[in-house]
């Protein structure tokens, strides 16, 4: 299985389906990016970031915002929520009884998330999990590369989870590793998830916002801008790069 990426301003998003995302990355490896405005709009103001994100094996759609881009460009793509992408290469371990390790968000929050993946996956095999508010990234690297944990999932929110697997990258060439935001805070129990109707309309982050308001600031001018980049990237491409 071939990658076939469409680009956002200068970030090439992959098009599979989630199943062929699940295959793809299973067999081959590295670094995903659930890419979203936010981030590449963050990207296009640090080369590092930006650097870090176009050497990954996948950048998957993550959310309404770079679906609309893809879109007002001319790409259709399906949209691939991380959490729903973690959950499902947890559950492709379990089955092939491979090993985790988590990385990231509040001690009790994390500690929650493991009993609760526990629980819902009994075989589940949790090789490592330290939570986000350490002071030496090199400290919890040198932890885990020698457990080589073969799905590896990172909670620290953009650009940090990007950074940090990208370090750890470079020593364990052979894991999958996924940035996935505030997922251990909804699987904790903590916060609750959308419910599904906004799921499926796309309208996740109203919901979000809506629960958590200072997320707004986030949001705006964020979105608007993003789109507004977008359309100038149809008229001149490459405008924005
Ligand atoms: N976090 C962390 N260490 C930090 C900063 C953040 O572990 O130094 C965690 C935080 O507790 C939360 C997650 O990273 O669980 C980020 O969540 P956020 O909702 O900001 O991520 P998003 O899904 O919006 O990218």
């Amino acid at each position: 299985m071939n990658r076939n990426v469409v680009n956002i301003l200068g970030y090439g998003v992959d098009t599979f389906t989630f199943e062929d995302a699940i295959e793809y990355i299973y067999n081959r490896h590295g670094q995903v990016v659930t890419i979203n405005p936010e981030m590449i709009l963050n990207a296009q103001k640090n080369k590092d970031f930006s650097d870090v994100i176009n050497s990954s094996e996948m950048i998957v759609p993550d959310g309404v915002g770079v679906q609309i881009g893809l879109k007002i460009l001319g790409h259709k793509v399906s949209r691939i929520a991380g959490i729903d992408f973690s959950k499902a290469l947890i559950q492709k371990c379990v089955n092939d009884n491979k090993n985790i390790a988590l990385v990231g968000a509040k001690p009790e929050i994390l500690q929650k998330t493991c009993e609760k993946l526990k629980s819902e996956y009994p075989n589940i095999n949790i090789v490592y999990a330290h939570d986000g508010y350490f002071t030496d990234e090199n400290e919890i690297i040198n932890e885990i590369v020698p457990l080589a944990p073969d799905l590896i999932l990172v909670a620290l929110g953009a650009p940090k989870q990007e950074f940090f697997i990208s370090k750890l990258k470079k020593q364990l060439p052979n894991s999958i590793m996924i940035g996935v935001g505030g997922s251990f805070d909804v699987w904790s129990g903590v916060i609750n998830r959308a419910p599904e109707i906004y799921q499926k309309l796309g309208l996740e982050w109203l919901y979000r916002t809506v629960k958590e308001p200072k997320r707004l600031k986030r949001i705006f001018p964020t979105l608007p801008l993003f789109i507004l980049k977008v359309m100038k990237e149809r008229l001149v491409p490459n405008v924005n790069r």
